[in-house]
């Protein structure tokens, strides 16, 4: 459990929350796009879909096959792994690399670009007084307990999590009773405290699961890895646990580079450290990833959103927090309407899940395995307008791979108290304007003689009243001369006589109106999509040899690593000489290729393309024209060597699909040992 990331301040809770709904079953299904035989073969590793009384492949078997093929094909790598390893680092190897840097061209395409967004790019080493201001030095935890003889540490929520798990799934014996209070617990998992969490630790007996060893009382552990700048040692500093802040930080030089015009958005991708306590699940809990930030600044009173009308009649999985407390599952919801109905909160925050929904289905994310779902009142930050996860359903479950949130101006006021820089907004109004204006004007030497060493803690509880507290307070000093007055700070009740505060409403004539704006934040987990994106894509068919499974990644072309690669039929210098003739035209056109002259078998070279992903193969096996052959369907057509590129390009820039294709050159019929062999 992360408490009070970004400074959550939880608010005192209300009643328990129910019971979340059961996750969907998980469908491991192949792309979309694949054709009807190869889908009914990729699904027979869909436990949760078996086709035609195939027997299902578990998740966990289904996990082992893609991470095996990524880990193989060097998609990525545990770091440092001659030396053994770190957890929760690693290192994406060239296929990963060319993955990540295609996810992250279309996202600058698809919001920087779009948007006209603002991207900078600032310093992992960040200072101790940046943090502070934003609460991480203070607040940005995870409980975490002790094996009381080994020292080995671990998640104290994830500990009672697995247990609770581990009972519900195994233990015959559970009465029904002893099954809800543990499905409780996992509802409100993220809402216990440290002395709750201890507690149940102890009457469930959970102990150490390496060495059975007894464990420590849960406490907070700062997740900010910490380091100090310069040599001194005096000037304490962190890698920065997220990118937002320094976009927060420039906030005022931005708004100026914009013309001093709201709304405008920020943007930075960059690597964020978080020293987690017993990372797991491979890249999807690291401890340091790409994070992918927008800052999206916008007049607290005019969330509207022009561009909202694109977006509002999309449908797509939603799971608002009334859904999950009533323990129903997520539901279709056109976008439109749930702005329309305040289940989001407004137009900006909706255009952006809209935007999101986009973004991930057009990378190649299935839209059924993926929902909104927004945060429990407890799960939100006081301050925080509203906010939904996009979640991805994997075989680890659904995993939050971006969060969305309406941040209100909690981040821009932080730095702007901390730091005494404004990091206000303002609105020049056409003519003058009359407003009334509290004004609430303490004397200082009355509260001083008063509450001597207090005086100040009461002058600032004094300013900082509403309208209508002050108001009140206004009436009752007049009537009665004297209110009793809470200071929060000082945890007591002071009394104010008449003397010590004026309060009134005066008349103003104002040119413009300041403000701090409210900031709405998408924040992209790139490893957890890619990850996702890589079950997702996935899937298996047979091979020639009996029981012989060959693995497939049917990515999209927009994030194939290699988009074609180009084999000569057979070791003959005339096809080689095509075939770098093929490649330059390739190269002049922008397509990443390879070109494979081993001589190893055609199959055995079209096996291990598919293995990575390659969406067409160009296979040389005459001087004038060629085959292009389609990874999922294995439909190969002829094209004229001079052509080849252009039609590649075409398919790959998804102007055409291949279907378009198909229609327009002759098809070319596969020998069988071209077909299937093993890689
Ligand atoms: P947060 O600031 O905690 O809301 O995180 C923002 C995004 O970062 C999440 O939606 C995740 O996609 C991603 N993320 C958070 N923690 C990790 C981690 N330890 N490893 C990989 N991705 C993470």
């Amino acid at each position: 459990m992360l408490l009070l990331r970004r400074v959550c301040f939880l608010l005192p809770s209300p009643s328990p929350r129910a019971p979340l709904a059961k996750p969907l079953p998980l469908l491991l299904r192949p792309p979309r796009t694949l054709p009807s035989a190869a889908r009914a073969l990729a699904s027979m590793a869909a436990p949760a879909a078996p086709a035609g009384g195939t027997a299902a492949m578990s998740r966990d078997a289904f996990r082992a096959a893609v991470t095996n093929t990524l880990e193989r094909r060097l998609f990525f790598v545990p770091s440092f792994k001659i030396y053994g390893g770190v957890a929760g680092l690693y290192d994406y190897g060239p296929p990963g690399c060319a993955v990540k840097a295609n996810v992250l061209a279309f996202w600058r395409q698809h919001f920087v670009l779009e948007e006209g967004m603002l991207e900078v790019d600032c310093p992992c080493v960040t200072p101790e007084v940046v943090l502070k201001a934003s609460g991480h030095v203070d607040k940005f935890t995870d409980l975490m307990v002790k094996d009381e003889k080994t020292g080995n540490c671990y998640r104290a929520d994830h500990l009672l999590k697995d247990f609770c798990k581990d009972k519900l799934e195994k233990d015959q014996t559970l009465s029904p009773e002893q099954a809800e209070e543990y499905n409780k617990i996992l509802a409100i998992l993220d809402d216990l405290s440290a002395e709750q969490l201890g507690a149940k630790i102890k009457e469930y007996g959970i102990v150490a699961p390496d060495t059975k060893n007894p464990l420590s009382d849960p406490y907070p552990f700062n997740l900010m890895f910490q380091t100090s700048i310069g040599p001194s040692g005096l000037s304490p500093g962190y890698m920065r646990p997220e990118t937002a802040q320094g976009i927060f930080v420039n906030f005022k030089d931005l708004y100026y580079y914009n013309g001093n015009k709201l709304p405008f958005a920020a943007a930075q991708i960059g690597q964020a450290f978080r020293n987690e306590i017993s990372p797991r699940q491979g890249l999807l809990r690291v401890r340091e990833f790409t994070l992918a930030e927008i800052e999206h600044f916008v007049d607290p009173e005019d969330k509207s959103h022009p561009k909202f009308g694109d977006v509002s009649d999309l449908e797509f999985l939603m799971f608002p927090r009334e859904d999950q407390m009533a323990g129903r599952s997520a539901t279709r919801l056109k976008l439109g309407n749930a702005v329309s109905e305040g289940t989001v909160n407004n137009e900006t925050l909706g255009y952006f899940i809209g935007r999101v929904y986009l973004f991930l289905t057009q990378l190649g994310i299935d839209k059924d395995r993926l929902r909104f779902r927004q945060h429990l009142p407890n799960e939100m930050a006081h301050y925080a307008a509203d906010c939904w996860d996009a979640e991805i359903e994997c075989s680890y479950g659904w995993i939050e791979c971006v969060g969305i949130a309406d941040r209100s101006a909690y981040d821009l006021r932080a730095h702007s108290d901390k730091s005494g820089e404004k990091l206000e907004a303002h609105e020049k109004f056409a003519e003058p304007r009359e407003v009334e204006k509290l004004v609430i004007t303490p004397s200082k030497k009355e509260l001083g003689l008063a509450f001597k060493g207090n005086q100040r803690m009461v002058l600032e509880a004094l300013e900082a009243m509403g309208e209508t507290e002050a108001l009140d307070m206004k009436a009752t000093l007049e009537s009665k001369g004297e209110v009793e007055f809470k200071v929060c700070t000082l945890g007591k009740d002071v009394t104010i006589k008449k003397s010590m505060v004026s309060i009134n409403i005066e008349k103003k004539k104002e040119h413009q109106r300041k403000f701090t704006p409210s900031v709405i934040e998408p924040s992209f987990g790139i490893g957890r999509i890619i990850y996702c994106l890589f079950e997702h894509c996935f899937y298996q068919r047979p091979g020639k040899a009996e029981d012989e499974q060959l693995n497939v990644f049917g990515f999209p072309p927009l994030v194939a690593p290699i988009k074609c690669t180009v084999f000569p039929l057979v070791k003959l210098e005339k096809f080689e000489v095509v075939a770098k003739k093929i490649s330059k035209a390739l190269t002049a056109a922008g397509i990443s290729h390879i070109i494979d002259m081993t001589g190893n078998t055609i199959g055995k070279r079209y096996a291990r393309t598919d293995e990575l992903g390659v969406p067409l193969a160009i296979t040389v096996d005459n001087t004038t024209s060629v085959t292009v052959r389609d990874r999922d369907s294995k439909d190969q057509i002829r094209v004229e060597v001079d052509e080849v590129a252009s039609v590649v390009k075409e398919v790959m820039d998804g102007q055409s699909t291949w279907a378009d294709i198909m229609w327009r050159y002759p098809t070319h019929t596969a020998s069988a040992a071209e077909d299937e062999a093993e890689p």
